[in-house]
């Protein structure tokens, strides 16, 4: 299925809280390798028209879990191959909790912008402007994630076609699969079919 009609990618069961879930919006504008689940919508990055209505409610859905106003932020064509990038690079970092991760993003100081509310509550936002100001707001999520004890909750799918990115709300912060009815059955499948072979290998020898 090629379309694009929503302004989300797959949303798994287990969202992130806050602002956080800016940063699952952005990992699921695509899975990895186009794995084909029925509601697939495609790569949302593949397309400009499709990128920004993603964007647009993205921002929304940012800005009313930190209680500000959507920045007006805007994706040109030449930003779907850089924002593609650090996708990939948040997924990468997503799913290396437990090991280094080989991924280093390196964002231009200029870009965060702070300030203090009336409120008294500290809010980012950001001064640049394209798929910059994107990673910034993103970047900003994950370290507010990594000092609130978080991050390490927000994890890719360990289903290898799939990585989509859910929140773990489990007790002892131990799923793996975004969804166990579709990626831990294949997986768990697979696994007994390769058993099964072993055995039959193992009788006929
Ligand atoms: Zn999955």
């Amino acid at each position: 299925m090629k379309a694009v009609a929503t302004d989300q990618a797959l949303q798994p069961a287990g969202r992130a809280p806050g602002g956080l879930v800016l940063v699952q919006d952005l990992v699921n504008t695509a899975t990895l390798e186009k794995y084909a689940e029925r509601a697939y919508p495609g790569d949302l990055l593949t397309d400009l028209a499709a990128a920004n209505r993603w964007l647009d409610g993205a921002l929304a859905r940012w800005a009313a879990a930190n209680g500000q106003t959507p920045p007006a932020l805007h994706l040109s064509e030449a930003d779907l191959a850089p924002l593609t990038r650090f996708r990939e690079a948040v997924r990468a970092l997503a799913a290396g909790h437990d090991e280094q991760t080989q991924t280093a993003v390196q964002l231009g100081a200029a870009n965060l912008s702070l300030r203090i509310d009336g409120d008294g509550v500290v809010r980012h936002g950001t001064t640049a402007s394209g798929w910059r100001g994107v990673a910034a707001l993103a970047t900003g999520e994950i370290m507010l994630a990594q000092h609130a004890g978080t991050w390490s909750r927000l994890k890719t799918c360990r289903y290898p076609v799939c990585g989509v990115a859910f929140y773990d709300e489990s007790r002892n912060n131990s799923r793996v699969w975004h969804d166990v009815r579709t990626c831990g059955n294949r997986t768990n499948l697979a696994a007994s079919r390769e058993r099964r072979r072993a055995v039959a290998a193992d009788g006929s020898g």
